[in-house]
């Protein structure tokens, strides 16, 4: 009677929490979770090569018992046995922690700092371990079309190393698409929560705490909001929804959580914790954060000398994932973090101390001030007109057609280095991730009849593939 009794016990228990906490279904994903575990492995081989990784024992073995309580606390169903979860510190200030897919996780020390308790860092790293769990990465991916792996781990490490919005990587293959991937939508923030919470209650951790969190990143904004909360965006209501979840869940017996005051006394050991822009900037001037980046040669040919006419001949390049182009076939490729160029000879390279293109196209992406085109336009071009001297708007701004979707151009003239009146055609549309995709146009006005015929037909064959 007695087991009876208890069995019957055991059961009402396990039957109230399956039934209580919210169903959360994974979105549709055409990887395999082998995929996500290759994609994540190569994203997270890179971020250990430009972070500066925290190397002690002690740190590293209490990130690591904290993120195994919460990978056993992970409802069975999302589980999967080809994941390799790693949890790794970095001493870096700014609040943030990111997952790759397959399982690497990465918190900064600047978040486990800015933490209360031990209960709001297991809500940071619950949220995150349960977008892998719904392999949001990849899904994510899903969304985009005619995606590669190479690409895709590129693009992961290049949206996490680069930093924020708008430092985008090209590389050759997978421009512009890296910050789209780590954005997560706000129907997936929701889903990260709600799964987060489970995980923490299971792991005896009040889920309240991971709203409180949220509110303490929020704080720490400033002026600018924190990374983290550009690529975990509120869905809304984050501390509403939580604390309805947290009601209806069963919290597990609370851990001992002394590792945490330890492990902060022992950060005062470390070199000074560095900030993301520091990172940014070192990676500036090494000639390459994300390893590739910034190593476009500084010439093409020599400002000055003769620049032929475009050639009659024309191929198509891929700017990544992100769009295709045709360019006439004596244009140099100049790729970039957010850009890509193309020259004809002599038409790129210093005068006077400083950089210039006098002849060519530079195609790209930057954060969108606003998701307003007109205004995000004028936000760029105001820009454009800041930074260089004699650039002024020249003419009515259009409403055009770019790749068949909304675009504006705008009519900017310069003066050329070359001597005379330059002219600066500016496209721009709104990609679907909301940042601003820009296409300018630049030749001398001497050149101008000879080069407006290959601008229009180069706008012309642009195609973005941001869906
Ligand atoms: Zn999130």
């Amino acid at each position: 009677m007695r087991l009876h009794s208890r069995l019957a016990l055991v059961f009402t228990l396990v039957a109230t929490t399956v039934v209580a906490q919210t169903k959360v279904t994974p979105p549709k994903n055409k990887y395999t979770p082998e995929q996500d575990v290759k994609i994540g492995r190569e994203a997270a081989a890179e971020v250990r090569q430009q972070y500066p990784i925290i190397t002690d024992d002690q740190i590293e073995g209490y990130l690591e018992r904290l993120g195994d309580r919460l990978v056993s606390a992970a409802p069975a169903e999302f589980k999967r046995p080809q994941f390799e979860y790693s949890f790794t510190p970095v001493n870096l200030k700014d609040i943030n922690a990111f997952a790759l897919p397959g399982g690497p996780m990465f918190v900064n020390r600047g978040m486990i700092e800015a933490a209360t308790g031990e209960g709001e860092v297991a809500g940071v790293m619950a949220h995150e371990l349960a977008h892998v769990l719904l392999r949001h990465g990849t899904a994510n991916a899903t969304k985009a079309q005619g995606f590669q792996i190479g690409a895709l781990a590129g693009a992961i490490a290049g949206a996490v190393v680069g930093g924020g919005l708008g430092q985008v990587i090209s590389q050759g293959s997978q421009f512009g698409l890296g910050t789209w991937l780590m954005k997560y939508s706000r129907e997936y923030e929701k889903q990260a929560d709600l799964v987060g919470a489970q995980i923490m209650a299971r792991a005896g951790y009040d889920p309240r705490e991971l709203a409180r969190m949220f509110e303490t990143i929020q704080k720490q904004g400033g002026g600018s909001p924190p990374q983290w909360l550009s690529s975990h965006p509120n869905p809304g209501n984050r501390t509403q929804y939580i604390t309805q979840e947290a009601a209806q869940l069963q919290i597990g017996p609370r851990p001992d959580d002394s590792g945490f005051t330890r492990t902060r006394s022992r950060f005062a050991s470390l070199a000074p914790a560095r900030t993301m822009t520091d990172l940014e900037r070192n990676a500036g001037k090494n000639g390459g954060g994300n390893g590739e980046s910034n190593r476009a040669p500084v010439a093409v040919g020599r400002v000055g000398d003769p620049v032929p006419p475009p050639a009659r001949q024309y191929r198509t390049v891929q700017g990544g994932q992100l769009f295709q182009v045709s360019v006439p076939s004596n244009w140099t490729e100049l790729a970039s973090n957010t850009f890509v160029k193309y020259v004809p000879q002599n038409a790129y390279g210093q005068s006077g101390g400083q950089e210039v293109m006098t002849h060519g196209v530079e195609l790209g992406v930057t954060r969108a001030s606003s998701r307003d085109l007109r205004q995000a336009t004028d936000a760029l071009v105001e820009g454009f007109v800041r930074s260089n001297q004699d650039m002024r708007v020249a003419g009515e701004q259009r409403s055009v057609q770019l790749s068949g979707r909304t675009a504006i151009l705008t009519p900017l003239e310069g003066r050329s280095v070359l001597g005379g009146v330059e002219h600066v055609d500016v496209y721009t549309t709104l990609l679907a991730d909301g940042n601003l995709f820009y296409h300018l146009a630049v030749a001398p006005d001497r050149d101008i009849d000879e080069y407006s015929v290959a601008f229009n037909r180069v706008a012309r064959s642009i195609r973005i593939n941001d869906r």
